[in-house]
């Protein structure tokens, strides 16, 4: 009798449904906070390339294996953005489900490969979190209706956010929707909404631009009649002042494309960075 009762506390104390709880992976930031506005406190959910870090180069971490073999779904982007991915399910010997969350958008090309960036426009947001969101009903049935109740409510928002995107753009005159970036993530965004990236001339991404990159983008603006260019990897004021001077273009602005900052920076969530981005886009392309 004694050990019965004992038996039965036991039981009473252990969390039962934090132990039942679905065990979540995603990949990066943006996704995770996919994931998380629909699984709320009913996963847990783990993040593997976190705030402020590049997915496309990540060398995953010792705990990345132990965590991807204790998951029950490990959520991905796909499109190709998770090259590291694949080899580290199999190292961890995982049972793990994958989930490709960008099933369903019909994919941009970049070069000659497929261009990952989907998240960029929000419709395709819409289609990520609406992915997620029958993932993870399908993986914790009990839960579903509360999953599916989340992901509408945030589909909600995201609708709100897509219409802001939109009458925001469409208060830039038409002519003055075009930016020189030397990012190549905004494929999706440009698509969706009309407003033109243009990648400057000869310029590479990955090193400080030399003067004569600098004419030759001077050159460029002035052709194309480009109000606007984000340069982020030019870190030397003179050079932007330069461009500024001569061509009457607004230059600076940082455009947040492939991962979410901390609390503390600007786009702490998807729906931050993409008003973030917005407001950088008018407050350039606006007169
Ligand atoms: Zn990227």
């Amino acid at each position: 009798m004694r050990f019965l009762l004992l038996s039965v506390l036991l039981m009473i104390a252990s969390p039962l449904h934090a132990a039942e709880r679905l065990n979540v992976v995603a990949s990066f930031s943006i996704l995770a906070d996919f994931v998380r506005n629909v699984g709320g406190d009913r996963i847990n959910l783990t993040t593997l390339v976190g705030a402020d870090s590049d997915v496309h180069v990540y060398a995953p971490a010792p705990g990345d294996a132990k965590r991807i073999a204790e998951a029950k779904l490990v959520i991905v982007n796909g499109l190709g953005l998770e090259g590291w991915l694949p080899r580290l399910v199999q190292s961890a010997g995982s049972k793990a489900q994958v989930v490709t969350a960008s099933v369903g958008i019909a994919p941009l090309k970049l070069s000659s490969a497929a261009d990952p960036h989907a998240w960029q426009s929000v419709p395709n947001a819409r289609v990520y979190v609406t992915d997620i969101a029958n993932a993870l009903a399908a993986s914790a049935p009990d839960d579903a209706e509360f999953f599916r109740a989340q992901a509408n409510a945030y589909l909600e928002k995201l609708e709100t956010l897509d219409r802001e995107v939109r009458d925001a753009v469409s208060k830039i005159p038409l002519e003055r929707r075009k930016v020189i970036s030397t990012h190549d993530a905004f494929g999706y965004f440009a698509a969706e909404y009309g407003v033109q990236f243009v990648a400057p001339l000869g310029v590479s991404t990955e090193t400080e631009p030399s003067a004569r990159d600098i004419a030759a983008i001077i050159g460029q603006i002035k052709a194309q009649k480009i109000p606007a260019v984000f340069l982020e990897n030019i870190s030397d004021d003179r050079l932007i002042r330069r461009i500024a001077a001569e061509t009457g273009a607004k230059v600076g602005g940082t455009l947040i494309s492939d991962g979410l900052t901390g609390e503390k920076g600007p786009a702490p969530t998807y729906i931050d960075m993409v008003r973030h981005n917005i407001k950088a886009l008018t407050s350039a392309l606006d007169h």
